[in-house]
């Protein structure tokens, strides 16, 4: 080792040319610490000699190969509890590594995050507005006439995305909502208001963000047309 340190450059047995030690190959054989010749010379001896005994280095290569195919296989460990010990008795490395492979791919993975996160706030605002559009049709007898929902309602998916979110309780999510789950309920039911087209002042009521709430989908269907006080809509006659 003091010797590569001495001699900074080399000069090459084969091509006679004077080389930095880098570019010959470490050898603990030699007095130097590396080889007499330089790498490139190693190479082009190696490749020649590799052409004119092809059968034989094949034959080697083969040999060598198999044995350590052959050693990797009894050295694998066979049984779950010999698996389980060895990944123990590895772990801070397997670890490691499992962690400077996240780093590596860490920008990819963020923005697949990232991405996968906004393609399901899109289907969210998407599923709100189809839910109110096909709801609002639904009631005015003569249809939305191809205006949209929020031009008559004064808002939109997005503040009604943020109403009902605020509003979330007992394990409510929007993953739920995706699966169906959870419907926009009318806490005073369609049925309880007089409107038959978007002019009339009950129908902004009806719609209004004050009167739309998340509800569990087997909640909602049990709620039917009852009123908060117990009485159903239907039943109640009112003065217009
Ligand atoms: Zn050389």
């Amino acid at each position: 080792m003091n010797n590569c340190l001495i001699t900074e450059f080399k000069k090459c047995t084969k091509c006679n040319e004077t080389k930095h030690v880098s570019e010959f190959i470490k050898s603990a054989r030699c007095l130097t610490g590396v080889t007499n010749r330089c790498k490139l010379c190693q190479l082009q001896m190696g490749r020649k000699s590799r052409m004119k005994n092809l059968e034989y280095y094949r034959e080697r290569d083969l040999y060598w190969n198999s044995k350590r195919d052959l050693k990797k296989i009894n050295n694998r460990p066979k049984t779950i509890t010999q698996k389980k010990q060895w990944y123990e008795a590895n772990k801070d490395r397997i670890l490691q590594k499992k962690k400077q492979a996240y780093n590596n791919r860490r920008d990819i993975i963020e923005k697949r995050i990232a991405r996968k996160l906004l393609r399901k706030q899109i289907l969210i605002r998407r599923r709100i507005h189809q839910r109110i559009s096909m709801g609002v049709r639904r009631y005015l007898r003569y249809g939305k006439q191809s205006k949209s929902w929020n031009s008559l309602l004064g808002y939109n998916a997005d503040d009604l995305k943020k109403h009902l979110e605020s509003q979330f309780k007992n394990g409510m999510s929007w993953d739920e909502f995706l699966k169906g789950n959870i419907h926009i309920d009318h806490i005073l039911p369609v049925s309880f208001f007089y409107f038959d087209n978007y002019d009339s002042p009950e129908f902004k009521q009806c719609w209004s963000l004050e009167n739309l709430q998340p509800l569990w989908k087997q909640d909602n269907l049990k709620k039917r047309d009852y009123l908060p006080d117990g009485t159903r809509a239907s039943q109640v006659k009112r003065k217009i």
